[in-house]
């Protein structure tokens, strides 16, 4: 009989012990899941220590920023005995309860409290409080200890990945920033350039201009002389009938001397410091004009050209300057194609910058990257000997200047290019225009 009772005690025993492995191999494997949501941890792991501790109802009291959260008995966290002696406590009705609370005190019977502590931290309070009158074995409280001791492990850990995230997001939204910095740091270095190769395009074309305006004043006025007499020397010559031969080569003398004016009267232009004569015109209109009489030449090597025009590009400007370089980028931009092709014409209005800009673009040769910062040079050219002065794009250069405006390539070789060029917007004129 007495072998019986021994037999079903350790049987129980036994039994209790699996119970308990199995719980602390849940609350294990639940501990195991980090980074999961806390709060859902904590409650699962709450339910187990309910199961295993019946009829004792476990509670949780987490300390944050300093104080314990929700203390069984709302009292503040250094009133806590056994978070602040950091031992367990086990109190019996009647004895004073570790929080001295008269709720707690008139509710249960048995009232278990072991504090949360992850080495030097202290996290808050595990308690367990049974209305029933039921003992807390020692071999409770170790189990109660190792689990509690997981829990805090838990929680640290947790509060640990959550500080990582964190500090994982500010390295990220540094990095963000150090970027878009970097960014604007590459666009003003970028933009310092450009305006840099202007400035040193401008004093060239500045010091080019003085020598030019020097040298076609004196250049100017004996080839005036010369190509007069030599018009006058070529009539006598037909009219007392000299051998072909030297009305041949009086004929050749006046073309090379005619090119020689034209070359010195581009000079007095490319060197012309003011704009005179300026007035409100809309650039479309002097787009569809000037290209109207091109195009017969645009016919002739097959070029088609495309015209996209904002409405009301009013610019302030000398009319015979601006066409001028709009001449000029045009003969550019067919000389650039051999034959067949596209060019572009292109107006945009921007309100925001009170800008106008025309892009002249063609599906040409291109222009490499050795002679690209040399085109807008005086008498640099890269067409045949009578063909090219040179001076087509300096003279549009030093006109944009005068104007306010600007004037950019874009090109790639094999390809085509871009010639934009900046007006200020006139915006009065366009007011006038409406009204
Ligand atoms: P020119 O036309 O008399 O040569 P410019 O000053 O107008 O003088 O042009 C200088 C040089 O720039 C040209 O000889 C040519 O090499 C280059 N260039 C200008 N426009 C273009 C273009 N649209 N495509 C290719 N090259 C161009």
């Amino acid at each position: 009989m007495s072998g019986q009772t021994v037999n079903t005690g350790s049987e129980q025993l036994y039994e209790q012990l699996q119970r308990e492995m199995a719980v602390l191999i849940k609350i294990n494997n639940l501990t195991g899941f980090l980074p999961v949501k806390l709060d859902n941890l904590l409650s699962a792991i709450i339910k187990e220590i309910d199961n295993i501790f019946f009829p004792y109802k476990c509670e949780l009291h987490l300390i944050t920023e300093g104080r314990l959260e929700t203390c069984c008995t709302y009292i503040k966290d250094d009133c806590c005995k056994a978070l602040n002696d950091q031992l367990p406590l086990t109190l019996e009705q009647g004895e004073r309860l570790c929080c001295e609370a008269e709720f707690c005190a008139n509710c249960y019977q048995f009232h278990v409290c072991v504090p949360l502590i992850a080495g030097v931290d202290k996290l808050g309070v595990v308690t367990l409080k049974s209305k029933q009158k039921t003992e807390f074995h020692r071999d409770s409280m170790e189990l109660l200890l190792a689990v509690v001791s997981q829990i805090a492990a838990t929680i640290q850990r947790a509060r640990l990945f959550s500080r990582l995230a964190q500090e994982k997001a500010n390295l990220e939204k540094a990095n963000t920033e150090i970027n878009q910095l970097n960014q604007e740091l590459q666009k003003s270095i970028e933009q310092l350039n450009k305006a840099q190769e202007q400035l040193v395009i401008s004093e060239r074309l500045a010091a080019a201009g003085q020598l030019s305006a020097n040298l076609a004043h004196e250049i100017n006025n004996p080839i005036g002389v010369i190509l007069s007499r030599l018009e006058w020397l070529l009539l006598e010559a037909e009219e007392n009938s000299l051998p072909d031969q030297v009305i041949e080569d009086m004929q050749i003398m006046v073309k090379h001397t005619e090119r020689i004016a034209r070359t010195t009267k581009g000079l007095l232009s490319f060197s012309r410091q003011t704009v005179d004569c300026m007035s409100p015109l809309d650039l479309n209109t002097m787009i569809i004009e000037t290209t109207d009489w091109l195009r017969s030449q645009f016919l002739s090597k097959n070029i088609q050209l495309d015209l996209k025009l904002a409405s009301n590009a009013w610019v302030l400007g000398n009319p015979g300057q601006l066409e001028q370089v709009l001449v000029n980028l045009l003969n550019n931009a067919k000389d650039a194609i051999v034959e067949g092709g596209e060019i572009s014409i292109c107006s945009k209005v921007d309100l925001d910058q009170k800008m106008v800009q025309v892009e002249v673009s063609d599906s040409g040769t291109g222009i490499s990257d050795e002679i690209k910062n040399r085109i807008f040079d005086p008498f640099f050219t890269t067409k045949e000997k009578g063909v090219g002065t040179g001076l087509g794009l300096s003279i549009s250069y030093g006109i944009l200047e005068n104007h306010g405006g600007s004037l950019k390539v874009e090109s790639e070789l094999g390809k085509g290019s871009c010639f934009s060029l900046l007006l200020p917007l006139f915006i009065e004129a366009k007011a006038g225009d409406a009204s």
